[in-house]
């Protein structure tokens, strides 16, 4: 297998990924990115992003991935669309393989791969998504001022987004599987003391309902009783976690035990030398495009820092 020579790889072409291919570029490293198997990542799939600062009037999900790609490009980020498929990082240059035949090995390595939203897996929610459907109460959740919404998840994040909308919308019902939620005591005290947050306990989404205009409903099912019922929602958004893009890198990248890529507080260095991580594959908490680009900058300044040293090891040994 022929090994092409990098000095920086990016992989994955959200906010993060282009974001630390622009610092990059900027600074000379010439960096390729590989955009992975969703070009442009989890904006790609959203309608309006309306709280990445310096877009007053807001701007589309998708055209502000292509501004990104554009951006990195225009200052030597060489984009290509391509699956990385293995890594190894235990030995110094570190070796990507992209599409089963095509190794790189690469001086350092950004990893921006992010996570990806979890899904009931039922028709309704791919029909309606991004026209009523969301995974994101922050992103979206504005969206839906003044109206009713729907909640499906009983964790941290159910119960935070469930808090978050209330204060935008008429009222929020709340969708939990079991007799009781797997959040924080005090996030859930939070949810219960909020008079416009309505709980519906052993219940699971049946189904979306809604018409070209978008949602009108949810068709709810007490998994104790058998009772069916539709809430009158125009708003369903999806809570029950987030699955870290990071397969490839098992038994290569310590993790913690949801697989998020574990970095050194404060800065984008992984366990490994020269692999710095960023974006959401390496935050459970904040997950906004905004924090990813931010990370994105440090994870290209982490690197650039990581090369100047390694030259200057070499030169001295
Ligand atoms: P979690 O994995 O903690 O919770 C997922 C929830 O979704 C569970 O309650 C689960 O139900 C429910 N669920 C899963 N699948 C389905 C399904 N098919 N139908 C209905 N319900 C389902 O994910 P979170 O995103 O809530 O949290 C992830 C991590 O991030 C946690 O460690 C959390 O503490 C942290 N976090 C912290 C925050 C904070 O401190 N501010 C905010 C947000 C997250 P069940 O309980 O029945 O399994």
């Amino acid at each position: 297998m022929a090994g092409v020579k990098e000095k920086v790889l990016i992989i994955g072409s959200g906010p993060a990924g282009y974001t630390a291919a622009i610092y990059a570029a900027r600074a000379g490293l010439t960096p390729v990115l590989y955009t992975g198997g969703q070009p442009g990542g989890q904006l790609t799939i959203t309608n309006d992003v309306e709280n990445f600062p310096g877009y007053p009037d807001g701007v589309n999900g998708p055209t502000m991935m292509v501004d990104l790609q554009k951006q990195a490009e225009r200052f030597g980020t060489r984009v290509n669309f391509g699956l990385v498929i293995s890594v190894d990082f235990s030995s110094w240059p570190l070796k990507v393989v992209v599409d089963t035949k095509h190794e790189i090995e690469a001086e350092a390595v950004i990893v921006a791969t992010g996570a990806t939203a979890k899904y009931l897996g039922i028709p309704s929610e791919t029909k309606f998504a991004n026209n009523g459907v969301s995974a994101c109460a922050v992103c979206d959740g504005y969206f839906y001022r003044g109206k009713e919404v729907a909640v499906v998840g009983a964790g941290d994040s159910a119960a935070e987004e469930s808090t978050y909308l209330s204060k935008l919308v008429t009222k929020v019902h709340l969708i939990v599987r079991r007799e009781e939620m797997r959040a924080s005591k005090i996030m859930q005290q939070r949810v219960k003391n909020t008079p416009n947050i309505e709980i519906h306990w052993n219940t699971e989404t049946d189904e979306i309902l809604g018409d070209d205009a978008g949602v009108n409903g949810v068709r709810i099912k007490n998994n104790k009783t058998g009772e069916m019922k539709v809430l009158p929602i125009q708003g369903f958004f999806l809570a029950i976690g987030h699955k870290p893009n990071t397969d490839i890198f098992k038994g290569q990248l310590e993790m913690d035990e949801a697989g998020y890529v574990k970095v050194k507080p404060g800065t984008t260095f992984t366990n490994v030398e020269g692999v710095f991580a960023v974006g959401d594959v390496a935050d459970r908490t904040y997950r906004q495009a905004v924090t990813a680009a931010g990370t994105g900058c440090m994870g290209a300044l982490d690197a650039e820092r990581f090369l100047v040293g390694r030259e200057l090891e070499i030169a001295h040994s």
